[in-house]
């Protein structure tokens, strides 16, 4: 991490994430474009500020609160927390938490994750200006569309700029809108606990740039059940004393639901392990599985 960044923002090497945000709010109100500020100065800041809160957050996770939280379905939920809640304070990136249950592992089907984020209005284009309504002459480029043979950035090229807010966005350029996107390999998420989706977060207001999705997988494992390596997955079962004596047929239901018959000999004893091949987790993409031990125990 770049001293500068520190220097750049007027804070200390120890500052918090609290600390750094509000010294930010404060350069930030000075130096806004749209406050009359120098739009490289403020970039620079921003630049900063992103990538200080970026340090800062990764040791914050833990103790994020989200401010959405969402239920799906079966057994998914997913939480994402959005940064922003003024102009200046402009995190491009969203954390994305999915709970996954044993059962979803099991499973391993793709998992859909629905989030919100911002992108360019759809009546606008991103650019905050109503294309209907009356427009003037484009000063920074002599109405001629391009400024040094490079496309005019104030009016995008078209020699006019329209001087009345977009009747969508209210000339905000951005608009929240939900977003899909499937886990696919619940076996990598599995192992990595974490995934950056870059390009998958928000659109900034004022630059051409696109944040990331930061995939935070939490696991809730289901009560008996433990992963153990090799993709073995271990269940407590609980019998009758008496009939782990005499011996006896457990009617198991799988994780799948998929009812099964398993034979318990005569003279089991307690934490005696019965070994289902193939019905644990998914090895691989294909459909190749672990072992599922059933570890029996009296009761
Ligand atoms: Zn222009
Ligand atoms: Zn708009």
């Amino acid at each position: 991490m770049s001293n500068n960044y520190h220097d750049v923002l007027q804070v200390s090497r120890n500052s918090t994430l609290a600390e750094i945000r509000k010294k930010y709010k404060e350069l930030a109100k000075i130096h806004h474009p749209d406050k009359g500020g120098d739009p490289d100065k403020f970039k620079v800041i921003s630049e900063a500020y992103t990538a200080l809160s970026e340090a800062s957050k990764k040791k914050a996770t833990a103790i994020d609160k989200p401010t959405h939280k969402y239920h799906s379905s079966d057994s998914m939920t997913y939480e994402h927390t959005i940064f922003g809640d003024d102009d200046f304070y402009e995190c491009l990136d969203i954390d994305v938490r999915v709970i996954l249950t044993t059962r979803d592992i099991h499973k391993g089907d793709p998992i859909e994750v629905v989030y919100n984020r911002y992108v360019d209005c759809d009546k606008c284009g991103g650019t905050g200006l109503d294309k209907e309504g009356p427009s003037d002459d484009c000063l920074m480029c002599d109405n001629t569309g391009r400024i040094n043979g490079v496309e005019c950035k104030y009016c995008h090229g078209k020699g006019l700029i329209y001087t009345n807010p977009c009747t969508k966005c209210d000339g905000y350029k951005l608009m929240m809108r939900e977003e899909k996107f499937n886990i696919n390999n619940i076996r990598r998420v599995r192992a990595s606990c974490t995934d950056i989706l870059a390009g998958y977060g928000h659109k900034s207001r004022f630059y051409d740039r696109i944040g990331s999705v930061n995939l935070i997988i939490i696991y809730e494992e289901l009560l008996d059940y433990k992963i153990l390596p090799d993709d073995t997955l271990s269940h407590d079962v609980f019998l009758d004393t008496s009939d782990m004596l005499s011996g006896t047929t457990l009617e198991y239901t799988k994780l799948s639901g998929d009812k099964v018959s398993v034979k318990v000999p005569p003279n089991s004893k307690n934490k005696d392990v019965m070994r289902l091949a193939n019905e644990g987790l998914l090895k691989n993409d294909k459909a190749d599985r672990g072992d599922l031990l059933l570890i029996l125990n009296s009761k």
